[in-house]
């Protein structure tokens, strides 16, 4: 066949579209010379917390960066131990380890692939209670858990009300890693919960004590480069975070602590002003795209043994990533890329077994359905902008790699 390629992510294409408007905004920069701090920055810091339905946004230099300084800010000091999932990308836990913490992992749910609320309240049931502090001790590492980091991974919000009423019960922090959710929504209708919030769909970023973004340039809201931020309704994270970003200065060169360089660059800050009205016509692109896969798949989904991906009636997800299951992964993967339809593996090797995290001690068996999504996940193409027809082409070959050669 001589079709073109089916790209997984088709970057250039969204940034042609933009040229004239991303040109603008930095001969703006040039020409003024502020490329740190300043109104872009403000500007994007008011714009996306309003977005987010949040009292408060600071930007700084990246996702990773946004996950330790929520953390920090939040309280979690070194000797806490923090709850997350091992099916995500690396920086969650980079950032868990950055604020001096240590992780310990709890399961997925098999549909959602997001934080089990059940394996999380077996967990917790199952730690002893540190008698000086009262909060649960970490299985693994013995150390009192100071917070947990669900993590909102594909663009979807898992079962958030069931976690947080889990954090409520056992005094703990809840930190969202929003990094592949922007604009997803979550509808917070929990029975425990109707009396003292309003039931309404709300955005991720706006749910916990603080959520951490990146805006990496394949991310559903991309910068140019580097960049991320941190969203709360609390006025002293916020303080914090604008302290510590900037090298712990409240004022210039008076120092209240030693801080970081974190901060996000004004010319970063125009590019994502600009994307920011670009956001919300995307991710409905992304779920109209999403639709379709779910119309072009499912009539023979079943009979292949593939899985479509799930999403809950209190979800609406913004699909950073479309992901399917198969039990031929590798073989189907194989096939698609040699017909020339792009995939990836998000993530082929959890956490909990990569290389860096030996020293922990979580073994094959460990984390079980986080073991087995693994070994199954393909991401098809999944970008604003894929066309029916493209995505035409993935269902053909999908069916056609199921159904004759990897038999
Ligand atoms: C992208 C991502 C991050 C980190 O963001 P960077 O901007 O690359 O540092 C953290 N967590 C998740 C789940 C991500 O997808």
């Amino acid at each position: 066949m001589a079709d073109q390629i089916v790209p997984f992510l088709d970057l250039a294409a969204i940034h042609r579209e933009l040229a004239d408007e991303l040109v603008a905004a930095t001969r703006v920069a040039i020409e003024s010379a502020r490329f740190i701090g300043g109104p872009e920055v403000d500007q994007f810091e008011r714009e996306f917390a309003q977005y987010c339905g949040t009292k408060h946004c600071i930007g700084v230099g990246s996702g990773t960066d946004a996950v330790r300084f929520a953390l920090m800010a939040a309280g979690v000091r070194p000797g806490d131990a923090v709850i997350t999932v091992s099916n995500t990308f690396i920086a969650t836990v980079e950032g868990i380890s950055q604020a001096g913490a240590e992780t310990e992992f709890v399961d997925i749910d098999e549909r959602t692939y997001e934080m089990s609320a059940d394996s999380l309240a077996a967990y917790l049931k199952s730690c002893r209670t540190d008698a000086a502090t009262g909060r649960p001790l970490g299985r693994r590492t013995g150390k009192p858990i100071r917070a947990i980091v669900p993590v909102h991974l594909y663009g979807q919000v898992g079962d958030f009300a069931c976690i947080r009423d889990l954090a409520e019960e056992y005094g703990l922090l809840v930190i969202e890693d929003a990094c592949q959710a922007h604009g997803a929504e979550y509808l917070d209708a929990s029975a425990s919960r109707v009396t003292s919030h309003d039931v309404r769909w709300r955005r991720a970023g706006s749910l916990g004590k603080a959520a951490a973004f990146s805006f990496y340039p394949g991310k559903n809201l991309g910068a140019c480069g580097e960049a991320g931020a941190v969203t709360t309704d609390d006025d002293e994270v916020a303080a914090y975070i604008r302290m510590i970003r900037d090298h712990g200065q409240s004022k210039k060169y008076y120092h209240q602590i030693e801080g970081y360089n974190g901060r996000l660059d004004s010319i970063q800050a125009a590019y994502l002003r600009i994307k920011l009205r670009y956001l919300d016509t995307w991710n409905a692109q992304r779920r109209e795209a999403a639709a379709r896969y779910n119309e072009q798949l499912s009539p023979f989904a079943q009979s292949a043994g593939i899985v479509l991906p799930y999403e809950p009636a209190s979800s609406r997800g913004v699909y950073h990533l479309y992901v399917i299951r198969t039990q031929e992964r590798d073989a189907v993967a194989a096939a698609l890329n040699a017909n020339g339809v792009q995939t990836g593996f998000h993530y082929p090797v959890p956490l909990h077994l990569q290389e860096c995290y030996r020293s922990w001690g979580y073994g094959l068996g460990s984390l079980p359905v986080t073991e087995r999504v693994a070994a199954e996940i393909i991401s098809l193409p999944m970008f604003p902008g894929l066309t029916a027809q493209q995505q035409s082409r993935v269902a053909v070959e999908l069916e056609s790699a199921l159904r004759a050669g990897v038999r």
